[in-house]
């Protein structure tokens, strides 16, 4: 069965002392998790060692990272290489978010020299793709986003996949309360499986986990989750809640 995960992107919110009491409220309503379930928290860096001790003993809860270096190690001021966020305990990290894409013009031969980073770091990658409104709007969005993982993924061999996690989040819906239909979100998923497929082959296709993201809340989100090929969701706003996180998470049977 496939891994169903909620991750949480903080994005630059909470200090150190509010993102551990939100994790606090969080896991003391959370029941036990199943063991195809995860829960992913991605604080800033600076929180994410406090995270790592405060969850110790925790099954299935992780921590990510929202970013690594696509450098290894050296002269690279204000960076942070994956080795050094494995070193510390932190299990995933997330690639190709559209704000680093956008604000920080992170193109894809950045974000596949940061994939081959964090797979040799040991780490689980979360990868983002997803289209902006312009994109949707003349219909192309199948195509642009089966080129965003092509030129990002496609240089993996299919072993590497397992440690591959794809998020969609359309663009127009991050931040903007506008969430993706789910007869959206699971053409789009489908779309991203089948070119999987193509490359790779069915048991790895079958095998990786689509996240949707993008204005996901405790009140679409069992919707969002009931879509075949929807294997959980990368919240942005809402897993700054704790309530409407332990709502969202509560959501994916
Ligand atoms: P949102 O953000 O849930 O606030 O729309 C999602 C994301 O950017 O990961």
């Amino acid at each position: 069965m496939r891994k169903k995960i909620i991750a949480g992107n903080w994005k630059m919110n909470l200090s150190i002392a509010e993102g551990s009491q939100l994790v606090n409220e969080i896991t003391a309503t959370l029941s036990a998790l199943p063991d195809h379930k995860e829960v992913v928290f991605a604080p800033p860096f600076l929180h994410c060692t406090t995270l790592v001790q405060q969850l110790q003993g925790k099954n299935n809860i992780y921590v990510a990272a929202q970013n690594c270096s696509s450098f290894a190690q050296g002269a690279y001021t204000g960076e942070v290489a994956a080795s050094m966020i494995s070193n510390a305990g932190i299990q995933y990290v997330i690639i190709g978010h559209s704000e680093r894409r956008s604000y920080f013009h992170e193109t894809e031969a950045l974000l596949a020299d940061k994939v081959n980073q964090a797979l040799a770091a040991g780490l689980r990658v979360i990868f983002c793709c997803g289209e902006p409104l312009a994109v949707r709007e003349a219909g192309t969005q199948n195509e642009f986003v089966a080129n965003q993982i092509k030129a990002s993924l496609f240089h993996l061999e299919a072993d590497a996949l397992k440690h591959i996690v794809i998020a969609y989040e359309p663009i127009w819906a991050i931040g903007t309360g506008l969430t993706a239909s789910s007869q959206q979100a699971q053409d789009m998923h489908a779309h991203i499986r089948s070119s999987i497929n193509a490359q790779y082959g069915a048991n790895v296709a079958n095998e990786l986990s689509i996240l949707y993201g993008g204005s996901c809340k405790a009140s679409n989100a069992a919707e969002l989750f009931a879509c075949e090929d929807v294997d959980g969701g990368l919240i942005g706003g809402a897993s700054l809640v704790a309530n409407d996180f332990v709502g969202i998470i509560n959501a994916m049977p």
